[in-house]
This record gives C-alpha cells, sequence and structure tokens, in this order.
C-alpha cells in the first residue's frame, strides 16, 4: 500500500479524503493556500505546505508548484477530490511523467468523458440513449438554426468542457437563438478557457439520476446504486437522496447496467459516475460521466457501507475490488443537503467572512462533513459549499424526519447559509411525497417559498 499521499485540494473533501488514509496508515500531505493558513485540513495532515496566494490560479490551480511539492515531499500518489485539477488531462499526464499515482482514471479517460460532446458521440455509436441534439460542437448560428428547427424547441445550449451547470442557456424561440448562443460561448471561454459549445433538446421537468461505478485494473466494474440529484439550483445540485424515491425495479436495474456497458467503453478505471435525465414518461438519456469523485459520494457510503475513497485509493494501488455486483445491496436511506455559505435572501449571492459560532448536529446515523469551526475564515476565492450534513434512515421517511432535527440543531452564527432553505424543503409536501423533477425548487421559490420566506423575513427581522 502507499506510504504518502498528496491531497490536492481543500475543504471538507481534503478533511475526508486525509481521514480515510490516516485509517489506512498512510500518512498526508497538504497543500494549502495563504487564505486557508488556519484550514482544519492543514492541521489534520502529517504535514502541510503554503503553495501560494488565496488565488486558485495561484495555489490549487497551480500544476508545477504541486508537482515540486509532491516530489519534495516523496509523496507515491496525489488525489484531486473534486473540482480544481481532478479532472484536467495535462495534470494527469504530468504527475504520470513524474513517477507518481493519480488516484482517479487515465487521461484518455478523462479527456474522452470531459468532452461532453465526444462522449455523446461514443454512445450513439454503441446504441445508448442520447438527448436528441448536434452531432459534436456545434460552430456558426446557421447550423444551429438547422439542428434546433429540426429537434424542435425548446432547447439547451452547453459548454463541451462544461461543469457545475455554467454555460447552459435554455432558447425558448429562434428570435433568442444568436443571443444565447453567444453568451453561452463567452460563459463557457471564461469559466472553462474553451467555447466549444453543443446543443441538445431540452427536457422539460426531468429528473437527475446517476449511477456511481467502482472499477479496478482486472477490467471488474460494478456500480453501486443510484443517487437522485434533481433538487436544483440554477442546474446546481443542493440536495441528494439514495436511493431515488421514484425508480422502479425494472428502471434502476437497467440503469445500472448500461452505467457498466458505459464505464467498460471508456475503459474506464477508479471511482466514476454516469449522469442520466429521465423524461416524465420515464424514458432515459445518458447526460454526462463525471470522472471523479463526486461531492455527493457520501449517500452512497451511507447506503452501501462502502467507504468511497478508501476504495479509489486502492485501486489507485493496483488491488482487486473486494466486492462483486452481487455482494452489492442498499440498505435504508440516505438524503445530503448541501450547506452553502450564501444570502437565500437576497439573489443566492456568497456570504463570507469570519465563522463566529458553530453548533454541529450529531446522533445515531448523522454526518457532518465539512471544515466549519467556530473562527474558520470563509474565503471568497473559493465554492461557497461549506459542509454537508447527511443523514440515513431505515426508510425515507425516517431519514427526512431524521434531517429535520439535524438542520434545527445545525447553527452557523457569523456567516448567512441556506438551512432555512432546506428546512423548507424538508417540510414540502412535495418533497415528503418524492413528488419532484429539476423544476422543483425554481418553482418553489417563485411561488409557495416566497411566502415561507416573506413570512421568515418579518419573523426574523434586521437579523437577516
Ligand atoms: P456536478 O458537476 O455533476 O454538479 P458535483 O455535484 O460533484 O458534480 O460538483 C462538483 C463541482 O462542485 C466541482 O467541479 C466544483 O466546481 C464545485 N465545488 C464545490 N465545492 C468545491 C470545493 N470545496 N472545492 C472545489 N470545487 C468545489
Ligand atoms: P454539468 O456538467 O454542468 O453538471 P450536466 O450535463 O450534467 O452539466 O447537466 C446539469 C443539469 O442541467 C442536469 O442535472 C439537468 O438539471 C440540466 N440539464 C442538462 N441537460 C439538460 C437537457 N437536455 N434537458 C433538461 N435539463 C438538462
Ligand atoms: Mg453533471
Amino acid at each position: 500500500m502507499f506510504k504518502r499521499i498528496l491531497i490536492a485540494n481543500r475543504g471538507e473533501i481534503a478533511l475526508r479524503i486525509i481521514r480515510a488514509c490516516h485509517e489506512m496508515d498512510i500518512e498526508t500531505i497538504a497543500i494549502y493556500s495563504t487564505e486557508d493558513k488556519d484550514s482544519p485540513h492543514v492541521k489534520l495532515a502529517t504535514e502541510s505546505i503554503c503553495i501560494g496566494p488565496g488565488k486558485p490560479s495561484e495555489s490549487y490551480l497551480n500544476i508545477p508548484k504541486i508537482i515540486n511539492v509532491a516530489l519534495l515531499t516523496k509523496v507515491e500518489a496525489i488525489h484531486p477530490g473534486y473540482g480544481f485539477l481532478s479532472e484536467n488531462e495535462e495534470f494527469v499526464d504530468l504527475v504520470n511523467q513524474c513517477g507518481l499515482g493519480f488516484i482517479g482514471p487515465d487521461k484518455e479517460s478523462i479527456s474522452l468523458m470531459g468532452n461532453k460532446s465526444r462522449a455523446r458521440q461514443l454512445m450513439l455509436e454503441n446504441n445508448i440513449p442520447i438527448v436528441p441534439g448536434s452531432q459534436g460542437n456545434v460552430d456558426n448560428i446557421q447550423k444551429l438554426k438547422e439542428i434546433c428547427n429540426k429537434i424542435g424547441y425548446p432547447i439547451i445550449i452547453k459548454a463541451s468542457s462544461g461543469g457545475g451547470g455554467r454555460g447552459m442557456r435554455i432558447v425558448y424561440k429562434e428570435e433568442e437563438l444568436e443571443r444565447e448562443f453567444l453568451n453561452s460561448k463567452s460563459e463557457s471561454n471564461a469559466s472553462f478557457g474553451d467555447d466549444k459549445v453543443y446543443v441538445e433538446k431540452y427536457i422539460v421537468n426531468p429528473r437527475h439520476i446517476e449511477i456511481q461505478i467502482l472499477a479496478d485494473k482486472f477490467g471488474n466494474v460494478i456500480h453501486l446504486g443510484e443517487r437522485d440529484c434533481s433538487i436544483q439550483r440554477r442546474h446546481q445540485k443542493i440536495l441528494e437522496e439514495a436511493p431515488s424515491p421514484r425508480l422502479g425495479e425494472s428502471l434502476r436495474k437497467e440503469l445500472g447496467r448500461v452505467a457498466v456497458k458505459i464505464a467498460r467503453l471508456a475503459g474506464y478505471i477508479n471511482a466514476g459516475t454516469v449522469e442520466f435525465i429521465i423524461d416524465e414518461e420515464g424514458k432515459y438519456y445518458f447526460l454526462e460521466m463525471n470522472t471523479r469523485l463526486q461531492v455527493e459520494h457520501t449517500i452512497t457510503e451511507m447506503v452501501t457501507g462502502i467507504d468511497i475513497v478508501k476504495e479509489q485509493i486502492k485501486i489507485a494501488n493496483n488491488m482487486k475490488l473486494g466486492y462483486e455486483q452481487k455482494d452489492i445491496s442498499l440498505q435504508g436511506h440516505s438524503i445530503q443537503c448541501r450547506i452553502n455559505g450564501e444570502n437565500i435572501f437576497n439573489k443566492f449571492l456568497p456570504s463570507t467572512g469570519k465563522i463566529k459560532n458553530v453548533h454541529m448536529p450529531g446522533g445515531f446515523n448523522v454526518r457532518f462533513d465539512s471544515y466549519i469551526g467556530n473562527n474558520s475564515n470563509i474565503s471568497p476565492y473559493y465554492d461557497t459549499m461549506i459542509g454537508k450534513l447527511i443523514v440515513k434512515g431505515a426508510n425515507r421517511l425516517e431519514a427526512i424526519k431524521k434531517m429535520r432535527v439535524a438542520l434545527e440543531e445545525l447553527g452557523i452564527e457569523g456567516i448567512k447559509t441556506n438551512i432555512e432553505l432546506h428546512y423548507g424543503i424538508l417540510h414540502d409536501f412535495d418533497f415528503v411525497k418524492g413528488n419532484y423533477n429539476t423544476s422543483f425548487l425554481e418553482q418553489k421559490l417563485s411561488g409557495e417559498f416566497k411566502n415561507f420566506y416573506l413570512e421568515m423575513e418579518n419573523y426574523y427581522g434586521t437579523k437577516y
């Protein structure tokens, strides 16, 4: 087994990985920016090295610096976490060229699946359903118009290198097409340094269902069931649950089978996620494959009992999967709420600064993966997600009730958070019935939740 690993990330996921390493008697090297000097990942790691200022391009995205630290501290492998360099082929290539292991897939699978229009092409060639749309990227407005007329409006323009819901534009009529095409291209360029876009039919009111995959270097591929991530805002996930409350047994089996097939087609190794959308008739379409650990891997761990980060490390260390598909069974129900530092009463603008006081929830099957504590500095340089509250219940209703209690207990003073929004979702009767799709949150926020918000604002008065 590896003796030393460098973690090229920060925040809760750095802690998550450090803990798994220490349980496996692996030493950890943390890297950090000056903004994060008091962060817990810096204290918890075996050794920690400052690699630059807060701006990600000068620290967590600075490839030469990170590789230098890895070589100087004599680690054997690098875990990239999620975000940052986790899906960067150039980074994987350099890591390997320097004789270090990358805890993730190889650069070929990343480049195949990271380019979303190329991945669509692979699915098309192998008869896996994809949302109707362009074959490859679209580079001129004339061609785009033709395709959209053929597939019919509404359509969605998407960034080929996209992620995190950025660069997406929904278009309802041709008059808006050119403007949104240019908007999407410039947002994609700003976010990903690549302005290539493609187009898909916009599926109205779909559910987002994804399958967790594990694959070793000996050709063994298994899946760990599904996650329902349909509670989203601006195409970004807010709350996830496993299993999905409205997936029948036959579709569940089919999605698992197809996800394993896709991982094999991509020659995929390590942990990965195949994302699908399901339309109102129950028809499924491949959306994308994320070639990394995902934020919501936790709920799959809760219902399968498998530590996905440890499995990633074992796979990278040339070990065979310890499980066959028949060994995987799901027990109970798990929900995760992403706790974000944002002002839900003012356009969800990021809320940063010093946390004065935190009260963490606890109890049987309650897990809080976060990096916050009293006096934590929440920096404007990074993602607004400051923690993940995860519960497991014997069944869905128990999980919902447990989450309500845990949310009541969780207290964060000093910055604004979305805790009340989660509280609203967990008490919404449509949510409780499992009756929701990806439009749920936007609809509630412009309808029923508006009153809930107003009442809360009146109640709390100037505190908000
Ligand atoms: P998806 O892209 O399907 O929404 P996830 O839900 O796993 O996948 O979100 C991962 C994305 O979240 C990353 O690519 C990154 O943009 C963002 N992100 C959230 N929190 C962090 C963090 N602590 N560090 C880096 N990136 C983060
Ligand atoms: P990202 O890489 O940003 O995660 P995805 O392709 O995974 O992008 O899509 C993110 C979300 O955007 C989906 O979960 C879904 O809510 C929405 N979405 C993407 N494509 C479509 C589509 N063709 N029709 C309807 N919704 C879509
Ligand atoms: Mg996605």
